[in-house]
């Protein structure tokens, strides 16, 4: 990838209930590593976070994880990344951490967490506070649900159709990671 060197990946503490989930998280950490980008993500080993972050890790990929303080137990730490492994003191310094060293977001699948973390950034991007990719891997249609709520708000005039179609959604991985890779948003003044 040209542009990008480090991504925020947002993805579920859990595994999911489609196997499609796990591979799609496999397939993110092959992908990342061939491209040589760096994955920074919640730190724990759980569910999909732990998959993506291990199969990157394992190949000697490099995964950077920012834990907060109070999750910051052996049960959760994702063992193998530890040497890269960013204990901070609260959820919000955690995001602040994780969105600094990051030159764009993914949300694979994912439960409340991940719906918040990705949303929030892409309220930053739409108040201009950053200007980089926001993106969903939409695995086995996995955010239809979540993309008729936007567009049914859109419609309903609280979120500017010029930030929908920054929002990049992709249910394939390389295509998505290029997708990002080639994004440039020029949102201006359009939005605030
Ligand atoms: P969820 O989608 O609700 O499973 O939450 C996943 C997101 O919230 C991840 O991207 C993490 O940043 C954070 N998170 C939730 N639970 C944990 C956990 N046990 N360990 C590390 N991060 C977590």
């Amino acid at each position: 990838m040209e542009t990008i060197k480090s991504l925020a990946l947002f993805c579920g503490s859990s595994e999911g209930a489609d196997i499609r989930y796990q591979h799609a998280a496999r397939e993110m950490g092959d992908l990342l590593h061939q491209h040589r980008v760096t994955m920074v993500y919640g730190g724990g080993n759980r569910g999909l976070m732990g998959i993506a972050a291990e199969r990157l890790h394992a190949q000697g990929g490099r995964v950077i994880g920012v834990l907060p303080r109070i999750l910051d137990r052996s049960d959760v730490r994702q063992k193998r990344v530890e040497e890269e492994l960013i204990v901070v003191d609260t959820m919000h310094e955690r995001k602040a951490r994780m969105y600094e060293m990051s030159d764009g977001f993914v949300a694979m699948a994912g439960g409340v967490g991940t719906f918040e973390e990705i949303l929030e950034v892409f309220t930053w991007l739409q108040l201009g506070l950053h200007t980089k990719a926001v993106a969903l891997l939409n695995t086995a249609g996995f955010y239809d649900p979540l993309l008729t709520f936007l567009h049914h708000a859109s419609k309903q005039g609280f979120i500017k159709g010029e930030l929908l179609d920054a929002l990049i959604v992709d249910d394939e991985p390389a295509r998505l990671l290029d997708r990002i890779d080639r994004f440039s948003v020029h949102l201006g003044d359009k939005l605030s």
